[in-house]
């Protein structure tokens, strides 16, 4: 089995059907992007994926065990939001320390791990600063090493880039793909924006009504007749 498989995967509010019979298969390493309209079912896949809420039917496998059945930080998954979700009273270090003392990894890593998790990110010398007294996008690299910190084997990442300016934006999704090089890690990034989808990922899966309408690489999709 692939890394991750979605088996008719559906998630019904009342009668409203958010996510319709979805089937996909994510490889190990992959960086899929889920493209489409707001409403279409993007950040409910994301959020069945990550455990946060169980599919009404079907079934989602993670290294060919059920999502469901995985307790939390078993499932390895590390997330970044579009809005940071830092604490604010915590310094830049403690923050990206959280994951790794929630683990209760032994003291002696903690301190290594932070410092190589803000080198990735740029960020060493704002350590001990408060997120408050960085800017947005320094914030949101914060976000992206606190998510990586604890070595996760996927990441999950919502609109991450949403609140930056385009050029803040686009220097960003460089920083994103290279680090993607460097850790091998599978990433699974939502956005509505197709040329962010197309500049970062291996493959993107547009998503309409609920659906996977389209899946497959930028050039498949948008350069082939
Ligand atoms: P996207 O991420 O593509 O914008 P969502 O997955 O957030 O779409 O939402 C898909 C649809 O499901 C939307 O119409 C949304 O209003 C609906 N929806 C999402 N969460 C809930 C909820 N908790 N209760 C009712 N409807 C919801
Ligand atoms: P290496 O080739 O040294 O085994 P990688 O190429 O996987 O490591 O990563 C490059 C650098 O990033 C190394 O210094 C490694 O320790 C560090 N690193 C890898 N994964 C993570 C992570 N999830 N969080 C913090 N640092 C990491």
């Amino acid at each position: 089995a692939k890394f991750v498989e979605f088996i008719d995967v559906e998630k019904n509010y009342g009668n409203f059907h958010a996510v319709r019979r979805l089937n996909l298969s994510i490889g190990r390493g992959e960086f899929l992007t889920f493209l489409g309209p707001s409403g279409s079912g993007k950040t409910t896949t994301l959020n069945m994926l990550a455990g946060f809420e169980r599919p009404s039917q079907g079934v989602i496998t993670l290294d060919g065990k059920s999502v469901d059945r995985l307790p939390p930080y078993e499932r390895n998954i590390g997330m970044v939001f579009q809005n940071y979700a830092l604490f604010p009273h915590m310094s830049v270090a403690d923050n990206v320390a959280f994951p790794l003392s929630v683990r209760k990894a032994p003291k002696a890593e903690i301190g290594p791990r932070v410092i190589r998790a803000l080198e990735m990110v740029k960020l060493e010398r704002f350590k001990d600063r408060k997120p408050t007294q960085l800017s947005g996008g320094q914030q949101q690299r914060v976000a992206l090493a606190r998510a990586l910190v604890f070595q996760p084997t996927l990441v999950l990442m919502d609109e991450p880039l949403g609140a930056l300016d385009k050029k803040l934006r686009e220097h960003m999704q460089i920083e994103l793909k290279q680090i993607h090089e460097m850790l091998g890690v599978t990433i699974v990034y939502v956005t509505h924006d197709q040329s962010e989808a197309l500049t970062m990922s291996d493959r993107v899966a547009i998503f309409e009504s609920g659906n996977i309408a389209q899946i497959g690489t930028p050039d498949a999709l948008y350069n082939e007749p």
